[in-house]
């Protein structure tokens, strides 16, 4: 039955890190097919434009078949019931993730009651990962390797070095 389903991960992604791919990975052993769906929120201020962070997931995703990488806008609820989707995956790293992911699902069921939001724990060495820690790693000119994809340390080498020059 869990084979037929599809299942959307939603997240700014700004930038992506080896957390967010590690429950993509996850998640595209549990259902047939994985949507990515990237937020194009303009009450948010994003380090890296919405182009940016789809062409940084698809280049991070290539290798796996059945994940698409779509922007979104507007309520998820509306969003997942568009693609004729009833499951949410969201990551769980920390205890202090949860209390706001828990409030997130059950507005999310409050507003439709036929979603159901997975949660999955990334493997152990990426608990601490978030894509804010990594943006500060890159701006004080840290060691990048391991955290993010190597396509998302050249841009993030290329995004700091740059403000770096034009300081
Ligand atoms: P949002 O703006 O929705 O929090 P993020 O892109 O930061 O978007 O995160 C999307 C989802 O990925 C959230 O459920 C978040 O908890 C999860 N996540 C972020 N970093 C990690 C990580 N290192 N390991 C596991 N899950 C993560």
């Amino acid at each position: 039955m869990s084979q037929e389903i599809l299942a959307v991960y939603p997240g700014s992604f700004d930038p992506p890190t080896n957390g967010h791919l590690d429950i993509i990975t996850r998640s595209t052993r549990l259902f047939c097919k994985i949507i990515v769906a990237v937020t194009d929120n303009c009450n948010k201020k994003h380090t890296f434009c919405l182009d940016e962070r789809l062409q940084l997931l698809c280049e991070s995703t290539k290798a796996l078949k059945n994940v698409e990488i779509l922007p979104f806008s507007g309520l998820l609820v509306n969003y997942l019931e568009q693609i004729n989707s009833f499951v949410v995956i969201r990551g769980l790293r920390v205890l202090s993730d949860f209390e706001y992911e828990f409030q997130m699902a059950l507005m999310n069921r409050k507003l439709n009651k036929k979603i159901e939001t997975v949660f999955l724990i990334p493997d152990q060495s990426y608990t601490f990962l978030s894509s804010s820690m990594v943006k500060e790693i890159a701006m004080l000119g840290g060691d990048m390797s391991g955290l993010v994809p190597k396509c998302v340390a050249k841009e993030l080498k290329n995004k700091y070095q740059k403000n770096e020059y034009t300081k």
